[in-house]
């Protein structure tokens, strides 16, 4: 049973279900006007090894995240550009789920356009008018967060703190600074929907409560994202759904921040200029290794160096796929207590995933088992590496780090000159197996050694 920080306690506490066996998820996705950043890389990479950690506990888990395709970002990039909101919101949507296959993300099960659900949007808006906790100003309709019971809980601070904190907008006449836009009034060339309220566009709290609730129902499991939508976007989001009397949200999950260099960011300044940057410039798999090396509540740092170091704990995982020619399953792994594989290890690993996705520790577990099992190979113990092997394959595999050992196809030339290096091993002529070495070595290959002979691979 997985334990899980829940934002709305402040504790770590057991996931429960409202349909047994099964997990509802709703994760708030991107608005699509820019390339992607390495905070969106961070909380898609977290939310993907919850997700698979849940299918790997024997869980049947829906995954809905949105696509957020009309707001002011898009609107000012298409007048910019001289183009419509739809070819900049399409463009870079494609961009995102480049960057996600990259990723090696599991795509969601539904993801929803909030385009797409502007009706909803407009029947939810109207009831909270009518339930008389929404109010219409010239330029939108906002909600009254006074008449919401429990607003703050997601900030972890009452209404009073809450409002003696807040920015005021002396432009806007609303009630308290702290209500907020679900209906933003028509602009000239701007895209607009017609309302019973007056035309004009959905406000982005607006759209997460509709589309979670439209396809995961009444009070779903959970809702994620990253930190930085705690307060207010999810604040905002629940008091709607507390608004219109419907349970909402069960759980609340939040990842930790992504720093370069001490900094808190949202948009990437350093090393990295975007997730699409990064991801063409080190393998995709480091930026995983990177996020599980971190508690997924803790902040992390991702810069060059960080990265070089993730892509060198790699090394030692392809070094060890390599040498047993192991090549991960495709698809999500589903637990199993399988003969062939380390019993032990695999409690271990669940009990470190079960206490709030501990990944750290269980990162270190799958490195202990790299080491045991290349100890194994060199000692001769084939049979044991491979049981390792297959340990190692099946928990990095249930965090969603992928491997592919297969032997590289190999030209008859080269193929004759590690068969020809296998013999002089055989008849221990040494010097003529380096000297095979190295001429394969100067073809490009890095020569291994494994337990069936010379392996090779660029
Ligand atoms: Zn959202």
């Amino acid at each position: 049973m997985l334990n899980l920080y829940d934002t709305a306690v402040g504790t770590v506490r057991p996931l429960t279900l409202r349909d047994e066996g099964k997990v509802s998820m709703y994760v708030c996705g991107p608005t699509v006007y820019d390339l992607p950043h390495l905070g969106h890389g961070r909380f898609t990479l977290v939310f993907d090894v919850l997700r698979r950690y849940l299918i790997y506990s024997g869980l049947e888990v829906t995954y809905v995240s949105n696509i957020t395709d009309i707001d002011d970002n898009i609107i000012g990039r298409a007048h910019r550009e001289d183009r419509t909101e739809g070819e900049v919101a399409a463009e870079y949507e494609e961009r995102w789920w480049e960057a996600m296959d990259l990723l090696e993300v599991l795509r969601p099960d539904m993801t929803p356009h909030a385009t797409a659900f502007v009706d909803g949007m407009i029947a939810t808006i109207a009831e909270l008018l009518e339930r008389g906790t929404a109010y219409q100003l010239p330029d939108g309709v906002y909600l009254d967060v006074s008449k919401v019971d429990g607003y703050g809980l997601l900030a972890g601070q009452p209404l009073e703190s809450l409002r003696a904190g807040a920015r005021v907008d002396a432009e806007v006449e609303k009630r308290s600074p702290l209500d907020f836009a679900l209906w933003k009034a028509a602009k000239p060339d701007e895209p607009a929907w017609a309302a019973p309220f007056g035309a004009g566009r959905p406000g982005w709290h607006t759209e997460c409560v509709v589309m979670s609730l439209s396809l995961l129902g009444d009070g779903f499991d959970l809702h994620g994202g990253g930190l930085d939508l705690k307060f207010p976007h999810h604040e905002n989001e629940r008091a709607q759904a507390v608004a219109l009397g419907r349970p909402f949200a069960q759980h609340w999950a939040h990842n930790g921040w992504v720093m370069v260099e001490g900094e808190k960011m949202s948009k990437s300044l350093g090393n990295f200029t975007s997730l699409t940057d990064l991801l063409a410039k080190a393998d995709p798999r480091a930026y995983r290794l990177l996020v599980l090396r971190s508690h997924y509540r803790a902040p992390i740092e991702v810069t060059a160096e960080t990265i070089a170091d993730a892509e060198r704990g790699l090394d030692r995982l392809d070094a060890l796929a390599r040498r047993l020619e192991l090549t991960s399953p495709p698809g999500p792994v589903i637990g199993t207590t399988d003969s062939d594989i380390e019993t032990a290890a695999v409690e271990r690993f669940v009990a470190l995933m079960d206490d709030d996705l501990q990944t750290p520790q269980a990162l270190g577990l799958v490195f202990e088992l790299v080491g045991e099992a290349n100890t194994a190979l060199d000692d001769g113990d084939e049979s044991r590496a491979r049981r390792l092997g297959a340990t190692v394959i099946r928990l990095a595999g249930a965090m969603g780090l992928t491997f592919d050992g297969a032997a590289a196809e190999l030209d008859a030339a080269t193929l004759a000159l590690a068969r020809a290096r296998d013999e002089a091993r055989a008849a221990k002529d040494f010097a003529a197996a380096d000297a095979l070495r190295d001429q394969l070595q100067a073809a490009g290959w890095v020569v291994e050694d494994t337990p069936s002979g010379t392996a090779l691979h660029r």
